[in-house]
């Protein structure tokens, strides 16, 4: 095993592993309901030594020029790609989810690295002669200072490299502040941007929960913000983080439906939709969450649905056999399990129930699915993050969208169909930022922005690709006239 699972998590600081006396908490193997490491929660000191040395290191790095700010990003991208198996192994061994999806996890998280290499390119501004008679204008766009990153358990390679990549090619520093139930994965990704040869506090990783968030929040050398998480923390960090007067943006939960036309090819959208509700245990905020079968579809597809999840072998994520691993924690488990007695008690027909897979070690379900559910049922409105679908028959496209737009949230939605006009309309009126047609999950690649509406975000520019390069610099305009 890695030897990172066994030991004290450390903050990473100013180029130093620090490992302070503090308040520690356990991180568990979800697998197993192991305790695999101890982290330590950062107090208000560590805060403010995490970010005066980002202040520093800021100093110098905005003044080294862009082509050479990227070039240990190209090493970094290099060295993810040498450790690419101990980080997914890591990744699998502290959140759950099986080796294979952690593995896709890190490959989208190298992704962002290669577009942040492209960062000349992306930071260009523009220009025009002769704006007036002589004049000339032209725009530049500058990095902001100490950028803060607040992620979330569920993907602890990914989201993080959704921020720092962007904001340090940019020429900002960065502190990260992972989920204190993944902190493994963050910590040994850091490690790899210092073997890359990146400038002691340029990248900085500090532990902890809300009280370490509040403290990077109200400190006032920090510039900007980036949250991804539930939707009220979120909300939170959105209100807190403005009225210090810091460029905020926080992505938060969603409730996503798949969308079933009775035209649909039943077969592939059925894999896709197992893939969409139970990889990851459902616990993604791009997870398909309210089936909604349209018209005659709901008979055939919910016939094929139960066979695959029959078939669905819950196991260890590290068995290549697996198909859905457990929970990421005990209490997480708990949660998703009261949401399944809400189903129950709520007059929801169970055709499968997750609960007959738990195991006597780890915090394992297998899939629920839910038929006969109405929209004003605790399972069709608020965020599960398990493996729960729950399934809202209706009658018409019609019907669909007025149901979609209705959700508060609005992070992403897929249609089954296999006629273009229906997939069009549905694209067109839906009131949602990341819409998927017979796709498992529409996730934007790194070079498009990770575009949640509604409830699912909380700012004016999105994650990654071209938003991220707007949100980590400020534009300046200059007007020339010579002599
Ligand atoms: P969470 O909101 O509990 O925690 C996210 C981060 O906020 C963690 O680092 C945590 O330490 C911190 N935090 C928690 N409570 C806080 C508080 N009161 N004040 C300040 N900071 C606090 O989320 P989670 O359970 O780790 O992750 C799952 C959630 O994240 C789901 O709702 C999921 O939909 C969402 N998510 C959203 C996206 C997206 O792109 N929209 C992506 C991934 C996950």
């Amino acid at each position: 095993m890695i030897s990172t699972m066994i030991a004290n998590v450390r903050f990473f600081v100013n180029g130093q592993w620090e490992s302070p006396e503090r308040e520690m908490h356990p991180v568990t193997n979800p697998a197993t309901g192991n305790v695999i490491a101890q982290v330590p929660y950062a107090a208000d000191a560590d805060v403010d030594r995490a970010v005066r040395a980002a202040h520093d290191a800021y100093l110098q790095w905005r003044d080294v020029p862009v082509v050479d700010r990227v070039q240990p990003l190209y090493k970094f991208k290099d060295l993810l790609e040498k450790h690419a198996s101990e980080l997914a192994h890591t990744l699998s061994a502290e959140n759950g989810k099986t080796l294979d999806d952690a593995k896709a996890e890190v490959r989208r998280g190298i992704q962002m690295v290669e577009v942040a290499c492209g960062m000349p390119t992306l930071m260009m501004g523009d220009s025009l002669e002769n704006v007036a008679r002589g004049i000339d204008s032209h725009t530049i766009r500058q990095p902001l200072g100490v950028c803060v990153g607040i992620t979330p358990f569920n993907f602890p390679c990914m989201v993080p490299m959704w921020m720092y990549p962007f904001a340090i090619a940019c020429g900002n520093s960065f502190i990260l502040k992972p989920s204190e139930k993944v902190p493994l994965t963050p910590n040994l990704a850091a490690g790899l941007m210092v073997d890359a040869g990146l400038p002691a506090g340029v990248m900085n990783v500090i532990h902890g929960g809300k009280s370490a968030v509040d403290a990077l929040m109200k400190h006032p050398l920090v510039r900007a913000v980036s949250f991804v998480g539930s939707t009220p923390v979120a909300k939170y960090i959105y209100a807190t983080s403005a009225a210090e007067g810091k460029r905020v943006q926080a992505l938060g939960g969603a409730k996503n439906h798949l969308v079933v036309m009775p035209d649909a090819n039943i077969e592939k959208s059925v894999e896709a939709i197992m893939s969409s509700a139970f990889g990851a245990a459902g616990e993604r905020c791009l997870a398909g969450s309210v089936l909604v079968p349209v018209g005659s579809a709901a008979g055939p597809l919910l016939e094929a649905l139960l066979e695959k999840c029959r078939a669905l072998r819950i196991g260890p994520p590290h068995d290549p056999s697996t198909g859905m691993g457990p929970l990421v924690t005990a209490d997480h488990c708990k949660r998703v399990e009261s949401y399944i007695e809400k189903g129950v008690a709520e007059g929801a027909t169970a055709l499968c129930d997750g609960r007959d897979q738990k195991k006597s070690s780890g915090f394992y379900l297998g899939p629920t699915v839910f038929d006969n559910v109405t929209p004003d049922m605790t399972i069709a409105k608020e965020e599960i993050f398990g493996p729960v679908l729950s399934v809202i028959r209706v009658e018409t496209l019609d019907d669909a969208i007025n149901l979609v737009n209705s959700c508060p949230f609005g992070n992403t939605t897929t249609i089954y169909t296999s006629d273009g006009k229906s997939a069009r309309e549905y694209a067109t009126r839906i009131e949602v930022g990341m819409v998927g047609v017979n796709m498992a999950v529409a996730a934007p690649m790194a070079f498009f922005p990770f575009s949640g509406w509604k409830q699912s975000f909380f700012g004016d520019l999105h994650a990654h690709g071209k938003d991220a390069v707007g949100f980590y610099t400020e534009q300046k305009t200059i007007m020339t006239r010579w002599f």
